[in-house]
C-alpha cells in the first residue's frame, strides 16, 4: 500500500476500530502522514512530500544547543 502524501510503500497498520473489524488506521514510516481505510485520501499536488522535500524541512522550532 502506498502513502498518499509522499507515495513510498513503507507504510504499515497504526491501529484497528476497537469494536468489530470496521476499519484500521495506516501510517506513513517516511511522512507520518496517516489514515483511515475507509477514507480515500486524495493529497492535492502542492502538499505532497518527496523523501526530497522531507529533508529539506526544518525543524520549527529550532532546536536550542545543549549547554554542556
Ligand atoms: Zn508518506
Amino acid at each position: 500500500m502506498k502513502c498518499p502524501r509522499c507515495d513510498s510503500e513503507n507504510t504499515r497498520t497504526m491501529v484497528k476500530s476497537p469494536v468489530g473489524d470496521v476499519w484500521e488506521v495506516y501510517v506513513c514510516e517516511v511522512c507520518w502522514y496517516s489514515w483511515r481505510s475507509t477514507e480515500n485520501p486524495v493529497v492535492l499536488p502542492k502538499f505532497k512530500l518527496t523523501e526530497e522535500s522531507i529533508a529539506a524541512l526544518g525543524v520549527i522550532p529550532p532546536i536550542p544547543p545543549l549547554d554542556v
